[in-house]
């Protein structure tokens, strides 16, 4: 079979491998609708997360059932699925934690395109299929649908772990899909002012559709000044982090006031200088007692996080559609894809790929 894959640091190429093998819990699916991720960016042209060679890239899909192993009991060939980008191993330590993405070590519930071939191949597969695929409701369309699998749950993590409460004042660094869903997540927990940072044109549009109050450019100056400043001085409740580049946390402390979440979503492709460090401002941190808390996390996977989120969806709560500005088809169509997510025209906020 065909696949899109990291040859090796900076350089994807198409290649063919065998088709993978069902175990017994598992399944093999078929891609029906892809997306890239800023993720698979940072991991082919970063190395963020190391080499990696003829690796079969992708972790955004929904598909269709090809064969399921001889456990399984609530999929068969032929279904249509949601595929979260992260599925852990639910019989783990990790789980029984609290910490299903966290499964077999730190993100080890990140399979697809990091240990295992990812999801841009003709066939793919899935790891204990009945705890981590969902089936797809019947007439959602396949562009909102496609934006769960991480879009949506990694933006939404965001906003509850940075625990937004009922009227709380909100800043999103950054607006591309992850920091969009940031955005709708603080509307839906009941945020009263959102602040959303960025500039892309049609990024603005949908942040302010999805509940943003205030356009924040962080081209126009600090942006931690100007959040400041449109506050009279408070500061916001809670910072959600997705975008920026290492030093971004020194913006995040200074605009957040005591006492209140910096929930991350950034991947740190890189960081700072020769220890590759990412740097904190002591003091606007309070010389690190000031319960301004820097909470992490990797986007929840699994079934029961995906049909939540199909539900915000068919209930009429967000029209996660309105992210995919391009959409392609065919699967040929996936490398120039990848490639625009990588090249991030001011057009852009999320390319999707139909089969
Ligand atoms: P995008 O590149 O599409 O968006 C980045 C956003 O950050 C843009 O709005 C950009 O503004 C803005 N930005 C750039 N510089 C600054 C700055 N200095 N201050 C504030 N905002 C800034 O990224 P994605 O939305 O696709 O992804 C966001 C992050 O989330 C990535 O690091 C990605 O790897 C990570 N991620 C993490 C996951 C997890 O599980 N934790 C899962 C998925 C993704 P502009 O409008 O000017 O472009
Ligand atoms: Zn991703």
């Amino acid at each position: 079979m065909k696949g899109l894959a990291m040859l090796k640091i900076g350089e994807i190429g198409w290649i063919e491998k065998d088709k993978p093998k069902c175990g017994p819990r598992d399944a093999i699916v078929k891609p029906l609708a892809l997306a890239p991720c800023t993720s698979d960016v940072h991991t082919v042209w970063e190395g963020a997360i190391g080499d990696r060679h003829d690796m079969i890239l992708g972790h955004e899909a929904l598909g269709v059932v090809d064969e399921v192993g001889n456990e399984v009991k609530d999929f068969k060939p032929g279904d249509r699925v949601i595929v979260p980008a992260i599925t852990p191993d639910w019989d783990s330590e990790a789980v029984q934690r609290g910490f299903p993405s966290q499964s077999g070590g730190a993100l080890g519930g990140w399979k697809f395109s990091n240990f295992k071939d990812g999801v841009f191949g003709e066939y793919f597969h899935v790891n204990l299929a009945d705890n981590n695929l969902a089936h797809l409701p019947e007439g959602m369309s396949l562009e909102s649908a496609v934006m769960i699998t991480d879009m949506m749950t990694t933006g939404f993590m965001a906003a509850e772990n940075a625990e937004i409460g009922m009227g709380a004042t909100v800043a999103v660094l950054g607006i591309g899909p992850v920091g969009l869903c940031g955005v709708a997540g603080a509307a839906l927990r009941g945020a009263g002012r959102i602040f959303a940072v960025g500039t892309r044109p049609k990024a603005i549009e949908v942040a302010k559709e999805y509940g943003a109050t205030d356009i924040i450019s962080y081209k126009d100056g600090d942006t931690a000044e100007q959040i400041l400043e449109a506050t009279d001085g408070a500061g916001v409740d809670a910072v959600i982090v997705s975008g920026g580049g290492p030093d971004i946390l020194i913006d995040a402390l200074k605009m957040a006031k005591a006492g209140s979440k910096i929930a991350n979503n950034n991947y740190y492709g890189k960081g700072v200088g020769e220890k590759d460090t990412i740097p904190l401002c002591r003091v606007n941190w309070g010389f690190g007692m000031a319960d301004k808390d820097i909470v992490t996390g990797l986007c929840p996977g699994g079934r029961v996080r995906m049909e939540r989120l199909a539900d915000i969806i068919s209930y009429g709560r967000m029209d996660p559609s309105l992210m995919a500005t391009h959409v392609y088809k065919g699967f040929d169509k996936l490398e120039e894809a990848l490639l625009l997510m990588k090249d991030k025209p001011r057009d852009l906020i999320k390319p999707v790929v139909l089969l």
